[in-house]
């Protein structure tokens, strides 16, 4: 019996990106067909290519549906068709600059973010304060979404004491009754929580909540404003002292009580750092304590 296994054809979408070959520095910027490695170099991003076009054809269109359709308008709420741009230019009237666009069914891409994460994206270029403010305000917004929308609350509120009303009228304790009900009401609230992935592997994989390649030191500028305004202001006969509201921490010294303040900290540094500017002295110093 003859049988023909035919193999299936995963879309790329479905797939992992395929790391590309180790670039040939003989021949770097040409095409050698004699070179084995500029051979595979070039058939890579021949297949690069291919796959972006499809990764974008499958999941960066729009295709308007019913709900997508602004009925007061009669327009598509996503803005789609969106103008396209024969070639990247400035706008005369706004001074924005428009790049190069040529299909009115995608949302913007960038070929190398298509190729890694194989699905939909939308790569804007953020040009204006206005624009990099509104996208943050929208981030911000997915990030502190708050994971139960309230009518969901109340509606397990009450399903919690729907559920028991029968026990509440009963003759257990007060202090009974409200313990098994905030018991239930936890719970339940629990189970309908949703929570994003990140957040799910931070806990289950100890991942960090934020990933970044700098560290940081928080530094509170006012009392070191405040301070160096004394000097201008105290000669003014401006009474400053309410202004001057520092935190100061009290130690013991040697049976003395002491204020310590990172302002005095930096007024009586030691001389051989004179010439260390605060900003220096913020982000270089570290206090520990002697012996
Ligand atoms: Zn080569
Ligand atoms: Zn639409």
């Amino acid at each position: 019996m003859l049988r023909f296994l035919i193999k299936k054809r995963v879309p790329p979408t479905l797939t992992l990106p395929e790391p590309g070959p180790e670039i040939c520095l003989a021949h770097v910027g040409m095409k050698v067909q004699s070179c084995h490695q500029c051979l595979q170099s070039f058939n890579w991003w021949q297949k690069f290519k291919v796959t972006v076009d499809e990764i974008l054809f499958r999941s960066n269109r729009h295709k308007c549906y019913a709900g997508c359709t602004d009925p007061r308008y009669n327009s598509c709420k996503a803005r789609f068709p969106r103008d396209t741009f024969i070639e990247t230019g400035i706008h005369p009237e706004t001074g924005s600059l428009n790049l190069k666009k040529g299909e009115a069914w995608l949302n913007t891409f960038t070929n190398l973010v298509t190729y890694l994460l194989r699905c939909n994206t939308d790569v804007t270029s953020l040009l204006s304060g206005t624009a990099i403010k509104s996208t943050i305000a929208y981030v911000t917004d997915y990030i502190t979404k708050t994971p139960l929308k309230t009518h969901t609350m109340f509606e397990v509120v009450r399903t919690v004491f729907n559920r028991n009303s029968e026990f509440l009228s009963g003759d257990s304790s007060r202090h009974e009754k409200a313990r098994k009900l905030m018991i239930q009401l936890v719970n339940s609230l629990t189970v309908q929580a949703e929570i994003g992935a990140p957040m799910a592997s931070l806990y289950l994989l100890g991942h960090d909540d934020h990933y970044t390649n700098h560290t940081f030191k928080s530094f509170f500028w006012k009392p070191y404003v405040n301070e160096a305004r004394q000097a201008w202001e105290a000669s003014q006969g401006e009474d400053v002292e309410a202004e001057r509201l520092d935190r100061v921490i009290v130690e013991k010294v040697n049976d003395k009580l002491v204020g310590i303040t990172p302002v005095l900290d930096y007024i009586y540094r030691p001389s051989i750092y004179k010439e260390t500017c605060l900003y220096d002295w913020i982000h270089l110093s570290t206090k520990k304590e002697d012996g």
